[in-house]
């Protein structure tokens, strides 16, 4: 992609978030280990969701990309991982309907361990302790030794995220996602009033099915429904598992992410010159780029001009997160930019950054108000502009927790210690990613 460019150049450049492995020569070796592995994902897998994203950036399509704030080796099970594809689905069904365009999935799924920290130590119990920085680098546990980096981590997380992809896979291809079984995927779900909306729907595109079923649809179009394409992404935050993942594309001879489909570079690392652009600039696989409040336009320009230095169209989505009430100061600036530079890029709106707070019983929360009001903002400057909102991102859960307070079968401050099980930011639970989605739906058609 970038000529001269080479997988280890990041390491010239100032590095932020990152751990400072205590055992440099256990790194060496976990790095050896990992670069013999097979990658997670193909070259060809990659280039083909450009190609979707390409299209949402045209507004012919739409990017749903949703998962954990952060995956944890303790909550590794087939049940969450069936869970949140399932909600996925749902949701991709609710909006495909309502904005008749195909929804591109993306989990933040099989990779998604490392994470960005507001501070280097936190304080529990008077105590002091370094950060968790995500299972890939070290334990959550309050202990010192636990949260010591650990590099052994790396292989633990590569073996987790190679079974979520396989299961994923599994699903996607193998029956699960089989469109005609539409209805199957609200099983378990427990929240009746979003069930009944849900099953409405449902029925509409199963009399749909049957419909062109017996209108004598053909049997390439009956393959195409009994699977959907499902691609994963992270945060690339941690450089020498995705330099050690980092392989060449046999077809085009350019280097690629083994780790994942899609990888972002988070708000707390896209200084300019920093490690992280300097590692996402060189690969092939489409960029997620966070955009918050501090991003300048300045840096904007720079950070496009050598993220996607040939204005490739898919290469690029802007993550908007700037918190409910800042969308109108600060989304307009950053689309001028992108105007003033002809820049191709995907919109995406992650209304879960800008909205966390601290609720009254102490759990860090987003209140599903904030995060729906973000969401109109977005569409609506984006309507106003006359451009394309592209997608949404969001922190979520296929399983029933209390993590995010309110929504349709409302989450009160007291309620949140019921089941809080995040393991960095709280996300939407299954009923309000599904009652999203179907809001989301109404902005799309609006
Ligand atoms: C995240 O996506 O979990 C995250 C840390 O986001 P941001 O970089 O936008 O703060
Ligand atoms: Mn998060």
């Amino acid at each position: 992609m970038t000529k001269g460019w080479t997988k280890s150049d990041w390491r010239a450049k100032p590095r932020v978030q990152m751990p400072d492995y205590p055992d440099q020569a256990a790194l060496k070796g976990v790095e050896a280990q990992l670069a013999k592995y097979p990658p997670l994902v193909f070259a060809g897998e990659a280039r083909r969701l450009k190609k979707q994203l390409a299209q949402a950036a045209a507004g012919k399509a739409f990017v749903l990309q949703g998962g954990d704030c952060a995956e944890s080796f303790a909550e590794f099970s087939a049940d969450n991982i069936r869970d949140t594809f399932r909600v996925m689905l749902q949701m991709a069904v609710v909006l495909t309907y309502g904005a008749k365009v195909p929804v591109i999935k993306v989990g933040r799924m099989a990779g998604q361990f490392a994470k960005p920290r507001s501070a280097p130590t936190e304080v529990i119990g008077g105590v002091e302790y370094p950060s968790y920085r995500g299972d890939i680098i070290n334990g959550f546990e309050t202990s010192v030794e636990a949260r010591m980096p650990d590099p052994q981590r790396m292989l633990q997380a590569y073996t987790q995220a190679a079974a979520s992809l396989n299961l994923l896979r599994a699903f996607s291809t193998g029956g699960f996602a089989d469109i005609h079984r539409v209805h199957s995927w609200t099983l378990g779900f427990a929240d009746q009033d979003k069930a009944e909306r849900y099953r409405e729907l449902s029925n509409r595109i199963s009399d749909a099915l049957d419909f062109m079923n017996a209108a004598g649809v053909n049997s390439e179009t009956a393959n195409e429904l009994s699977r959907v394409d499902f691609y994963t992404s992270h945060e690339a935050l941690l450089l020498e598992y995705e330099e050690a993942l980092c392989r060449i594309d046999s077809l085009t001879g350019q280097p690629v992410a083994g780790s994942g489909h899609m990888l972002w570079i988070g708000d707390r690392t896209r200084q300019v010159d920093g490690a992280h652009v300097e590692f996402c600039r060189g690969v092939l696989n489409p960029i997620g780029l966070k955009c918050g409040p501090s991003t300048t336009v300045d840096d904007l320009k720079v950070l496009m001009a050598k993220l996607n230095p040939e204005n490739e169209a898919g290469r690029l989505t802007l993550i908007a997160r700037f918190g409910a009430g800042k969308v109108g100061e600060n989304l307009p600036r950053l689309i001028k930019a992108v105007q003033e530079e002809g820049a191709n890029v995907v919109w995406s709106c992650d209304p879960m950054h800008g909205n966390t707070i601290k609720s009254s019983s102490g759990y860090k929360t987003r209140p599903f108000d904030s995060v729906l009001r973000e969401v109109r903002e977005f569409f609506a400057i984006h309507k106003a502009e006359g451009t394309v909102p592209g997608g949404v991102h969001f922190e979520m859960t296929g399983q029933d927790v209390t993590e995010c307070t309110g929504g349709l079968r409302a989450v009160s401050d007291e309620n949140l210690a019921d089941r809080y099980h995040t393991a960095c930011d709280p996300r939407l639970n299954a009923s309000q990613s599904l009652e999203l989605a179907f809001l989301v739906a109404e902005e799309l058609t609006r």
